[in-house]
Formats: structure tokens, sequence, C-alpha cells
């Protein structure tokens, strides 16, 4: 877990927003940012966000709830959030641990992600729940 990046300190509750403004988010990290990543599956190895996880109770939408839109597929488990004016993806409700949601680093005010050394990249094309 990551408490400050790149100089900039995470707050307990740290706003995150797309890129246009419309979708307003409050995020809960007491921990700070937890097991930033990258992933390689079909849908993360377009987007290239660097990702982090918080409890489903973690996230709050303060602003724009209305320019969500949800993009499910393949077993439509987990449910992609994306700005639905500017493209961003903002949040996602993660198959792995549906009681969790990943999110957009990147959409944390203030926060670089490439300030984070060594992010690691998931190996999202083996997901658990393909293999048979
Ligand atoms: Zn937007």
């Amino acid at each position: 877990m990551l408490k400050e990046i790149g100089g900039v300190q995470i707050q307990p509750k740290h706003r995150a927003s797309c890129h246009c403004g419309s979708v307003v988010l409050e995020l809960s990290l007491p921990d700070g940012v937890v097991d930033p990543r990258r992933c390689n599956c079909s849908i993360c190895r377009r987007k290239g966000a660097v990702v982090a996880s918080v409890p489903l109770s973690g996230i709050r939408i303060l602003q724009g709830a209305e320019h969500l839109k949800l993009y499910q597929f393949n077993t439509f488990t987990a449910k992609h959030y994306f700005c639905s004016n500017c493209g961003i993806y903002t949040h996602h409700q993660r198959r792995s641990n549906p009681n969790e949601y990943g999110y957009n680093v990147g959409c944390l005010e203030g926060v670089d992600p490439f300030a984070i050394a060594d992010i690691p990249t998931s190996d999202g094309v083996n997901h658990p729940a393909d293999r048979h």
C-alpha cells in the first residue's frame, strides 16, 4: 500500500474524477493505494490504466452517477464503469473478488500513477475463473 505517490499524500477520503469532470467519486483510502497493478486481460490491455482495490463500501459517487455507463462482457460478472461523456474508465466491480471495486489510480485528484515504481502486471489472460 502507498500512502503517498510522487510526493502527493493520499487522503483517507480522496476524490477522484473522470477527465471531463462529470463524474466525481470519493474513495475511502484509509490504507492508501492498495495493490496498484496493471492487467493484461482483454479489456485492461486496451485501457492500460493502473488499477487499485477498495471494498465496495469504499466508493461514494459524489456527482454524475447519471453519466456513468456500465459495460459487461463474457461472464457478465464484472461491472466496468466509464464516463459516457469523456470515455474515461473510473472503476469496476471485480470478477475475481465481487466484494471489491478496482478503480483508476489516474483518476485520483493530483496523483500521477506513473510516479509509482515497478507496477506489476496481473496475468488476467489466465483468469482463475477461466481455468477448468
Ligand atoms: Zn467524463
